[in-house]
């Protein structure tokens, strides 16, 4: 094993840098050259491909975004472009192939693995936390914190205002970041895909919530059913009249910023297993977490499957609203 390549695929998470990292330290460490693909599956049809220096990770386990960059590249889903890219690869001999990303990207890994004869792994890095066959994915308990953070600050601002806040955070097709934010931060509700929402209750819960408290802070996934958070107070307010409703839709911030201290350890572990993995021969996988353990999974079932959050944590936020 001379050569084994390396991408960050789809949307950035923070802790991709440090998986990136550890692959690198992991291959120089086995006398193996990493080779870095540059803004995804577009360098390697591009042919956008450098050798790796133990120097170009240095001080990056801190920072987030991704130093090879990321980029949505559509054409990857033709199969000529995708011959193109497995030639780029086969010219220069490499022998093993890293991509660390989402759904979209393991499908891609999951095709290119049947279509080209070496190992392709996968390393799950989103915020969403929505990919199967893993506990964590790189990228989601920063996200996670970085909610709570700003929901808290915006806790101030509503209590001082007696303003409800409709607070959106990322989240299209899946829940964690809602559904653990709202129990982190003691939100008064929250908004999921995975739900149909009761619009009713939750006009009744703010209408009781506020008798003593007269602040509310209500979390919305940016793909619950209703539409978002401005859509979803156009529908209510007629119903809450005389309340200062307000949204606030976090965005990108939520991306960014230094990976906690679990990404960082995460993303460690992950990104030298997966050298360890080619090295051992396997081959179509992606790595997830087990509890403390790390396990794996076939990319075909990742990419069919998905990870939903538990619902039972809907009930126990209830049980925390409840005034006695
Ligand atoms: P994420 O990996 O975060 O889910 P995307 O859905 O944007 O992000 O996917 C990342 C990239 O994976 C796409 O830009 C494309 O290059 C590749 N990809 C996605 N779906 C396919 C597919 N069906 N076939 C081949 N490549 C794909």
């Amino acid at each position: 094993m001379n050569k084994i390549a390396l991408l960050t695929s789809g949307g950035d998470s923070p802790g991709m840098n440090a998986a990136v990292r550890a692959i690198v330290k992991t291959c120089l460490f086995h006398n193996i050259v990493p080779i870095g693909i540059r803004d995804g599956y577009k360098g390697m049809v591009e042919g956008e491909m450098y050798e790796m220096k133990y120097s170009d990770v240095d001080n990056i386990i801190h920072t987030g975004g991704t130093i090879l960059g990321s980029s949505r590249c559509l054409e990857f889903k033709n199969k000529e472009t995708r011959i193109t890219a497995i030639n780029n690869l086969n010219q220069i001999g490499v022998e093993g192939l890293i991509v660390i990303g989402g759904d979209g990207t393991f499908t891609g890994a999951s095709i290119l693995s049947d279509e080209m004869g070496i190992p392709v792994i996968g390393i799950p890095g989103t915020i969403d936390n929505d990919i199967y066959g893993t506990d964590h994915t790189i990228g989601y308990d920063t996200a996670l914190n970085t909610v709570i953070d700003a929901v808290d600050k915006i806790r101030d601002t509503a209590s001082s205002h007696h303003r409800i806040f409709f607070i959106e955070v990322m989240g299209r097709h899946a829940g964690f970041i809602a559904l653990n934010a709202a129990v982190a931060s003691g939100a008064e509700s929250v908004l999921i895909p995975e739900e149909i929402p009761d619009l009713n209750e939750l006009v009744a819960q703010i209408q009781s919530q506020n008798k003593g408290k007269r602040s509310s802070i209500i979390i919305v996934a940016e793909g619950e059913q209703e539409g978002g958070s401005i859509e979803l107070i156009n529908k209510v307010a007629p119903m809450l009249e005389g309340y200062d409703l307000r949204p606030t839709v976090l965005g990108h911030i939520q991306r960014g910023g230094s990976p906690s201290a679990f990404d960082r350890i995460l993303a460690t572990r992950m990104g030298s297993y997966a050298v360890d993995l080619i090295l051992e021969g396997q081959k179509g996988i992606m790595i997830g977490s087990d509890g403390d353990k790390l396990i794996t999974t076939s990319l075909e079932t990742a990419v069919k499957l998905h990870n939903t959050p538990d619902l039972e944590r809907l009930r126990l936020l209830k049980k925390m609203l409840t005034r006695y």
